[in-house]
């Protein structure tokens, strides 16, 4: 950009030129008003950064010339000062000036204030832009449009603006009154755009100007604004009841996971000085989904309402049941002396729950899964005791529900004695074929039928129980044992895909590879044999690939992800939006898919994760990828991801990951049901 600098100290100058140009920009030096004022009719520059104490013409009386000038009034200007005082800034303001900037004047400041600066300027042009092109037939225009000229007379006025004259008892021929008098003062006497309020007959318009024309005239154009004030307010209303309700969930009137935070902070602290122990509780209603699938929402709801009061009922008033969400719950169990007291209260509360729900009028007995965590015996982190007690769940559920789990170290043993014994049972495991796969079923928006599932790893281990593939997958990549998972994997999911077809099933099957099965010469000869052996199209096939494996910045994996396009089978980019996302290469390389990662499909629920995964859509429509949404879990995402045109939607909503013969009794249901967004 083109910036005007007017400073009589030799030094500053130089200094200010040296930044601005580092910054990219285009430098005019003046070293007085006078030569800036003529520095100024020759250059046109958008931005004038000025000393306020300058001989002769000053900074403020330089701003108001130029404002004078009756130029298109884009400039920004920004005075420089070492004063701080409240006056100067309302005298400087009022001649027009933009902004200032403390002397002497820092690096990074200037920095921030020319961004702010150029982004100003092109709104500047950008609105005055716009208001010339929607003042431009102005009798035809349904906002108020009106002409003023300096001496404030209104030179012409459409048909919408009658009613606001009449309101402000004014005509055409006479000078302006009521909130555009304001307006139009500022705007002759600095140059200064403002925007104004109006209301007239239930409307409410948003003024606002264009810059003075050298005939010295100006348009005033009326936005209606109406329907977005209403639209904030009804938010601003929504948002203040969602804050009452903010520490409490509606449904059960427990705390929520705020407010967990909270206790359990304040518990832990309490826990320290008395010397007592904590323990964290992980609770999960049992085929809660099936439940809710079967006897419908209502009951479900009365279910989980039932749950909590039992579980509220049978613990000391000191203690904590918060709803964590959809069937989970959170306890805080509170002074306790040992470990066993744990496990007597734990097995009292599934005990009692279960009597409890098998009176209640719901014909579903309940039971529940639990996985605790000692503070400060298993961990003295708040956060880790959460992962612990979550580990613990995840094996109580592992052994069959309807009992309780306590922490008893992580698979990964988060040391390397435990990685180490971990990795030795996991080269076990895959030796002796023990991993086994688990399918989510993928469905079309457009069809709203199963189109394929997602083949995912699965490894129970008779010591640590069933152990997430977000730990094993990541150790057997590190070791060197992934081509040999991935192989085991691979040839269950095509044996399944023959399956599924040989039963007349139209189904897609996709399958994660990692980075190194990808980058290995063998691996396409070997799946196209593979795929030969049982006499699959290589259409059916779904090959996933994550954004964060960045094959794509390699050559080698371009090449190696064209090969496999060429060959037939579809790729699709994984976990697309985790962060790692190169735009330009994803429309380079040979994908047909792209799965938007479960991080910003939960950022659906604020406005600008809707636009964020819009422009995903839009983006994949352009490049001609489908857009698939994964981690989807309630029917509210689910609407808003179909209305926002995703292609395949997968997800706990649906159907979590099924063992084969859970998938074909899933299939045998038939069709899904989609609902439509509000
Ligand atoms: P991914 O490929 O992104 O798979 C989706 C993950 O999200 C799965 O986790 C799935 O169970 C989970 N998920 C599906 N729907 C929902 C939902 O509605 N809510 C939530 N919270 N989660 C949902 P899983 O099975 O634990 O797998 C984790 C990751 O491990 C996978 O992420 C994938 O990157 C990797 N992985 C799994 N199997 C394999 C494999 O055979 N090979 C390779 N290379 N990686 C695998
Ligand atoms: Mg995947
Ligand atoms: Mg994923």
């Amino acid at each position: 950009m083109k910036i005007l600098v007017a400073e009589d100290d030799a030094v500053a100058r130089l200094f200010l030129k040296a930044i601005l140009q580092g910054f990219g920009h285009e430098v005019i030096l003046c070293a007085d008003g006078r030569a800036a004022l003529e520095a100024f009719r020759e250059h046109r520059p958008y931005i004038v950064i000025s000393d306020w104490m300058m001989p002769e013409i000053d900074g403020l009386e330089l701003c108001q010339r130029i404002r004078a000038m009756e130029l298109e009034q884009y400039t920004y200007f920004i005075l420089q000062t070492a004063r701080n005082r409240a006056e100067d800034s309302r005298l400087a303001m009022d001649a027009g000036v933009d902004d200032f900037l403390a002397k002497p004047v820092k690096r990074d400041d200037l920095f921030t204030r020319l961004r702010v600066a150029e982004r100003i300027i092109q709104q500047r042009v950008q609105s005055e832009r716009k208001i010339r092109m929607l003042a431009r037939f102005p009798a035809d225009n349904p906002n108020p449009v009106v002409q003023v000229d300096r001496g404030y007379q209104i030179l012409y006025a459409n048909t919408a603006s009658l009613a606001l004259l009449a309101q402000w008892e004014c005509s055409v021929g006479e000078p302006v009154t009521g909130e555009l008098r304001g307006l139009a003062e500022t705007l002759f006497a600095t140059g200064s755009r403002q925007e104004v309020e109006v209301s007239c007959a239930g409307r409410i318009y948003s003024f606002s100007s264009t810059s003075v024309s050298p005939e010295g005239e100006a348009y005033f154009y009326g936005h209606d604004v109406t329907e977005r004030r209403q639209a904030e307010r009804e938010l601003l209303q929504l948002k203040n009841e969602a804050e009452e309700h903010a520490l409490h969930d509606q449904l059960t009137g427990l705390p929520n996971r705020r407010l967990f935070g909270e206790r359990l902070q304040q518990e832990t602290a309490r826990a320290v000085r008395m010397g007592t122990k904590v323990a964290l509780v992980m609770v999960d209603i049992d085929n809660f989904k099936q439940i809710n699938d079967g006897f419908g929402h209502k009951v479900g709801d009365e279910v989980i309402v039932t749950v909590a009061r039992g579980l509220r009922s049978r613990l000391r008033p000191t203690d904590t049941v918060c709803r964590w969400g959809g069937d989970e719950m959170v306890l805080l169990i509170t002074d306790l002396k040992d470990r066993a007291s744990v496990a007597i209260i734990c097995s009292k509360l599934t005990r009692g729950v279960k009597q409890e729900t098998s009176k209640s009028s719901t014909s579903a007995t309940v039971s529940l899964s639990m996985g605790s965590a000692l503070f400060p015996d298993d961990s003295d982190d708040p956060t880790l005791l959460m992962q612990q007690a979550d580990h613990a769940l995840y094996s109580a559920k592992a052994d069959g529900r309807d009992c309780w789990r306590e922490f008893k170290g992580f698979p990964d043993g988060h040391d390397a004695k435990g990685k180490a014994d971990l990795f030795i049972r996991l080269s076990k495991a895959v030796a002796e074929n023990r991993i086994s796969t688990f399918y989510q079923p993928i469905i079309s928006t457009r069809t709203r039928k199963v189109e394929g599932a997602e083949t995912l790893a699965r490894w129970n281990d008779e010591k640590y129980g069933w152990v997430s593939p977000d730990v094993f997958i990541p150790l057997a990549e590190d070791k060197g044992l992934i081509l040999q998972l991935g192989n085991l994997v691979i040839v269950q999911a095509l044996d399944q895909l023959a399956d599924w077809r040989q039963r007349g099933l139209d189904l897609t099957v996709s399958i994660n590879l990692s980075k190194r099965q990808l980058l290995h010469a063998e691996f396409l000869p070997g799946l196209i044999g593979l795929m030969k052996e049982r006499q699959l199209q290589p259409e059916w096939v779904i090959l996933e690939i994550t954004e964060r494996q960045s094959v794509l910045g390699q050559a080698v994996g371009r090449q190696r992800l064209e090969e496999l396009a060429n060959a037939g089978f579809r790729i699709s980019i994984d976990d697309f939006g985790s962060g790692y996302s190169s735009f330009d290469l994803v429309g380079e390389a040979s994908f047909s898919e792209l799965k938007i990662h479960l991080a910003l499909i939960r950022l659906t629920n604020t406005q600008r994760g809707r636009r964020i995964v819009q422009a995903i859509v839009e983006m994949g429509r352009s490049l001609n990828l489908r857009v698939v949404a994964e981690g989807v879990e309630d029917q509210v995402t689910q609407a808003m991801l179909t209305a926002l045109g995703v292609d395949k939607l997968q997800g706990y909503l649906f159907s979590k990951p099924l063992d084969p013969a859970a998938f074909l009794r899933y299939m045998e249901r038939g069709q899904v049901s989609l609902r439509r967004a509000a």
